[in-house]
């Protein structure tokens, strides 16, 4: 096992790698920016580093003060957490010719599924059914037209090396595909350096599902089911669910065959996400996540799994230890997150936290790093706290949410809280009754 590990994170997800190392006995090294230096990851690591001023670029995103911080520190691995470093394949590269090891899959996977159509490519090779689409990179707006023409419009032009909802476009019909083609590629261009696009069907109502894979070292693979993350904000995801309220178990099963058996072939090793749209009855693959994500909490909660503790023990070389037989999924559960923002505008609202109550009871659970007195800086995610309730049903599920909301009290700075109060009291969310497009909607509305 590690003698210690470096947590290139910050905010919640790097609070939530600490929990899991200290009850494996792993002692833990924060890192942190000049305007995080009294930020609760910092307080609760055994050992902190300042690796740069505010900036993420000269902070979160500097491999070379990170590096250093796992040297001078004796960090025998690195976590990155979501976003910042976790899908840079150069960093992982990095790590591992440093003698570290860097908790996620191989650089080379890192590298196949952060280039979307290479992802798209290597699961249709394995038999993953896709939205369809052009076939590779688009050049040129003529070759975009002749794609879009083939499909049938809408399309939605995509940045190759997309993330975050970036560099996406859609043309309703040949008359805006021009502007939606240059827009997503000048986009592309100027937020990750690339400027590769290709095109695909614009489904109308689908549903964003999800699955959770696991594997070793020893080509044992198991999925732990799927999450539902179709209430979204411009491709953001703000409410995730597992399960879907909209799959039965026996495409449950399929669809986490279909992920497992890929992912068995490739020889993938540690945590990653198969996303799916899913309309009338068909999924069709959308991309990869290599990494462990923010909504992560609903998996644990209906299968009682700690999916950061798993992560570092295949990392560590261990095998799983059990298999998909033994995997089982039990009630239903709910997160929300609680970014400050005004709740109507989404305008950010970084400032000084004044008061704070986390809601607590049966199957309530507060992912945050928040403390009353904590000052929210605008640098990074506006994300502060995940709200996660498990109950033994999607009913008793949403009461509890909305208990928990209304105890939930951030004082000083805005939060979307009362927009999740206003969602839990849609009889549409009730009946489960959405698709992607739903909550803008609802937002306009
Ligand atoms: P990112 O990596 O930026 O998150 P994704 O490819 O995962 O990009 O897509 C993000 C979201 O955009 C999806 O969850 C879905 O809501 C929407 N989306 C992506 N592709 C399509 C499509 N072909 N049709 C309709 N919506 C789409």
């Amino acid at each position: 096992m590690f003698q210690k590990i470096l947590i290139a994170n910050r905010g919640e997800i790097a609070l939530r790698i600490q929990r899991a190392c200290r009850e494996l006995g792993i002692p833990t090294v924060a890192v942190h920016s000049t305007a995080d230096a009294e930020a609760m990851h910092v307080r609760l690591a055994d050992e902190s580093v300042c690796i740069g001023p505010p900036a993420a670029r000269d902070s979160y995103l500097n491999v070379a003060a990170i590096l250093s911080a796992a040297s001078i520190t004796g960090a025998d691995a690195i976590h990155p957490g979501y976003g910042f470093l976790s899908e840079n394949a150069g960093f992982a590269e990095m790590v591992e010719a440093h003698g570290v090891t860097f908790i996620g899959p191989s650089p080379a996977h890192i590298r196949m599924m952060g280039d979307k159509i290479a992802a798209k490519a290597a699961m249709a090779s394995l038999g993953v059914p896709l939205v369809p689409g052009s076939d590779g990179a688009v050049p040129d707006v003529e070759t975009a037209r002749a794609v879009a023409k083939r499909i049938g419009y809408p399309v939605l032009v995509k940045a190759s090396a997309g993330g975050g909802g970036r560099g996406m476009k859609v043309a309703g019909n040949a008359d805006g595909l021009e502007d939606a083609f240059r827009t997503a590629r000048a986009e592309a261009l100027s937020a990750f350096g690339n400027d590769s696009v290709y095109i695909e069907k614009y489904l109308d109502h689908p549903r964003h599902i999800e699955m959770q894979i696991l594997a070793d070292s020893f080509g044992s693979v198991v999925h732990f089911g799927e999450r539902d993350c179709s209430l979204q904000r411009r491709h953001q995801k703000l409410l995730e669910e597992a399960g879907s309220p909209a799959i039965s178990a026996t495409q449950r099963e399929a669809l986490g065959k279909t992920a497992t058996d890929g992912l068995k072939q490739l020889g993938y090793r540690n945590v990653g996400t198969l996303e799916f749209l899913y309309q009338d009855g068909q999924f069709a693959f959308i991309e990869m996540n290599t990494r462990l994500q923010v909504e992560h909490p609903v998996t644990e909660m209906i299968c009682g799994v700690d999916l950061v503790r798993e992560q570092i023990r295949v990392a560590a070389g261990a095998a799983l230890g059990y298999d998909q037989s033994e995997i089982a999924f039990s009630g239903h559960a709910i997160e929300c997150r609680v970014t400050a923002e005004d709740p109507e505008t989404f305008m950010p609202t970084p400032g000084r936290v004044t008061a704070f109550h986390a809601p607590g009871g049966l199957g309530v659970r507060i992912d945050s790093a928040l403390y009353a007195g904590c000052f929210v800086p605008p640098y990074y995610d506006s994300m502060v706290a995940k709200l996660i309730v498990h109950a033994p049903n999607r009913f008793e599920a949403i009461n509890r949410l909305r208990r928990a909301l209304d105890e939930f009290a951030i004082v000083g700075i805005k939060t979307t809280i009362p927009l999740h109060q206003r969602i839990v009291d849609d009889p549409e969310f009730q009946a489960g009754d959405y698709t992607i497009h739903w909550l803008e909607r609802f937002v306009a509305g």
